[in-house]
């Protein structure tokens, strides 16, 4: 797939909005791009994949959990480009597999299950499988960012906007926006995740010093629960969302930023006449998890 302009990707979107401060919104539609490799995850694994191809390394591993956006979307880009993938899965092989997993199967990915102990000792495992060619989890790392970046880079629009919102896993999508961003723009991240204050010097690693200085800043307080955690209210949300903007969100990333987004906004957090852009990030195929019904749009 090759990535252009990402310009018909944009759709607007409006929030009740009490504070009534001429606040507008933007929504990048990744999540349009691809049908199996959708959002951020296709950037980020770019110049990994074009590095590993290069090199001719019989085959790229990477690691990450059951319901793993990183995973399946490591697998579909494998098969495309043609290399052999292996999915180093955190936790013992359950009788189910979960859809992730099974589509990760049928990308021709072969999967390795590791208990979590084990897991954690990611030194150990990559030293046991010296030829093939390592993702770190999640795609963190400087060529991860140098990708994400180009989210920003393919939108000649993006120079428009005063504040670029994005949900926040490992921070490799967020540190390249920043890596992109003007010095005058805000970056914000949304982290999914309770208390994960590593974050803030995850991203710092991955910038220069003098991106580091640049206006991007975490948000703490939307996780709803800690990672994945699902709760009616969100749901309520995403169906809302859906038939209001007809924007489907996955229940683990993208619901939880826009709804961020909104809170944001009530909290008056936006100066008047912002411009927000929020980047959908896809991860759709993480809905496939959660029981039939819940959502208008599965
Ligand atoms: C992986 C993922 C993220 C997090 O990206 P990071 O670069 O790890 O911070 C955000 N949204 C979706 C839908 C994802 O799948």
């Amino acid at each position: 797939m090759v990535i252009s302009k990402l310009s018909h990707f944009l759709q607007t979107i409006t929030f009740c909005n009490k504070a009534n401060n001429e606040v507008s919104f933007s929504i990048l539609r990744l999540d349009q791009l691809h049908p199996v490799i959708s959002g951020n995850k296709w950037f980020k694994l770019l110049y990994y994949l074009e590095e590993a191809v290069e090199k001719k390394f019989p085959a790229i591993a990477t690691f990450g959990g059951y319901y793993s956006n990183h995973i399946a979307a490591t697998a579909y880009a494998c098969q495309q480009a043609n290399i052999k993938s292996i999915g180093i899965i955190r936790g013992t092989q359950p009788t189910v597999l979960s859809h992730t997993l099974q589509q990760a199967i049928q990308h021709k990915m072969e999967l390795h299950f590791v208990p979590k102990t084990a897991y954690k000792n990611k030194e150990t495992i990559v030293n046991q499988m010296p030829s093939c060619y390592w993702i770190p989890e999640g795609g963190y790392g400087i060529k991860g960012m140098l990708g994400a970046s180009l989210i920003l880079k393919n939108l000649p629009e993006a120079q428009q906007f005063s504040h670029i919102l994005t949900a926040v896993g490992s921070g490799t999508t967020l540190a390249g926006l920043v890596y992109a961003a003007l010095p005058t723009q805000h970056v914000w991240g949304i982290s999914v995740m309770k208390n994960n204050f590593q974050l803030e010097k995850q991203v710092s690693n991955l910038l220069l010093p003098e991106d580091s200085n640049k206006n991007w800043k975490i948000f703490h307080s939307f996780h709803q629960g800690g990672y994945a955690k699902q709760s009616s209210s969100l749901f309520h949300f995403m169906n809302q969302l859906f038939s209001r903007h007809a924007i489907p969100t996955d229940f683990v990333y993208t619901a939880k930023t826009l709804y961020a987004a909104k809170q944001l906004l009530q909290q008056n957090a936006f100066a008047s006449n912002s411009k927000v852009l929020i980047i959908h990030t896809g991860g759709l195929q993480g809905n496939y998890s959660l029981p039939k019904g819940l959502l208008q749009f599965l």
